[in-house]
């Protein structure tokens, strides 16, 4: 299939992209890898009077630490995610989710912002952004934003972002030193979009789990962060008993709907299943 027309503009500068989006008035789309648009305008899901192309603007590729988190430009592209020292030493749940998106090819041209931006319910990224409290930053008309996670995810493929607004960086606050990690998800093959995925951290003090994080991926139409489960561990510690509590929990908390690929119930069980197996990995992270 091919796309519908459209027209095509390459600014240089965020500031001429926001003018493009505003002079369409809402009509244009943000293309980024387009390794999600492409397909939707192919199979003329999408039909944007123009796209307006941010890949000829540099300022919008980095990644750099700053007040105690890491932040991307919305244009670096997995891949740089993926081998970035920075991201293996202050967020490597991140890198571990990155190596779960897609394949190779599409990790060269996908991009963090384009991936948290399209708010797919599957997707590692939103996951993860939602599992470490981080936010982003949107550029608009009226200038910049900052858009914390849960404030950010909607319902399926819709965030908070205005069509006028561009997603400029992406913020995750860095991990604690020593803590546990671990992304678990199932998919049918290698590369497919994951039916469930769990985003999971811990932080232990002897006995204790001083900080828990769970959150989901395909379990509902956005992120699900798991606080109930989360409390478990808190209080219990990481016990085989407090993990096997916190992942019936876990279950209990989602509600996913049934689509072509899982029924709700399966999706549930896997919640559970997955809950206990990225604590499980965590905690061996966390014990070195
Ligand atoms: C075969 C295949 C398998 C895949 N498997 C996975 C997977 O397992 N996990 C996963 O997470 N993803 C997967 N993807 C999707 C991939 O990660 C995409 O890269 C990602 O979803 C979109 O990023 P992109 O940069 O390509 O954005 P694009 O496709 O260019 O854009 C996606 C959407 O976001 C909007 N957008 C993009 N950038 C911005 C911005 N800066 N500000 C505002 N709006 C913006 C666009 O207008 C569009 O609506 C897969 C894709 C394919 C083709």
């Amino acid at each position: 299939m091919k796309p519908p027309k459209f027209d095509y503009h390459a600014p240089t500068t965020v500031e001429q992209a926001l003018e493009l989006l505003g002079r369409y008035g809402g009509d244009a789309k943000i293309l980024a890898g387009g390794q999600s648009l492409m397909p939707l305008l192919n199979f003329r899901l999408s039909r944007p009077a123009a796209l307006v192309d941010l890949n000829r603007i540099p300022s919008l590729a980095y990644v750099r630490e700053q007040n105690g988190q890491v932040r991307f430009g919305a244009m670096t592209r997995q891949r740089t995610i993926e081998f970035s020292p920075v991201v293996q030493a202050r967020v490597p749940l991140l890198r571990e989710a990155t190596k779960l998106v897609g394949h190779l090819p599409i990790r060269t041209r996908g991009t963090i912002g384009g991936s948290i931006a399209h708010a797919d319910p599957s997707a590692e990224y939103p996951t993860v952004l939602t599992a470490l409290e981080g936010e982003v930053v949107a550029r608009g008309p009226k200038g910049e934003r900052v858009v914390k996670a849960h404030d950010l995810f909607q319902t399926y493929l819709t965030t908070s972002l205005a069509p006028e607004e561009i997603l400029a960086e992406v913020r995750l606050p860095a991990m604690p030193a020593g803590a546990g990690y671990a992304f678990e998800e199932f998919a049918r093959r290698h590369g497919d979009f994951a039916i469930v995925g769990i985003a999971c951290v811990v932080v232990r003090d002897g006995q204790r789990c001083t900080l828990a994080r769970l959150a989901t991926s395909g379990a509902g139409p956005v992120p699900v962060r798991l606080r109930a489960a989360e409390e478990i561990l808190e209080r219990d510690g990481l016990s085989d008993a407090a993990i096997e509590a916190a992942a019936r929990r876990a279950s209990e908390l989602v509600s996913p709907d049934a689509d072509i690929h899982a029924s709700a119930d399966y999706r549930r069980h896997l919640t559970g299943v997955l809950t206990k197996r990225a604590l499980t990995r965590a905690l061996g992270v966390a014990r070195g």
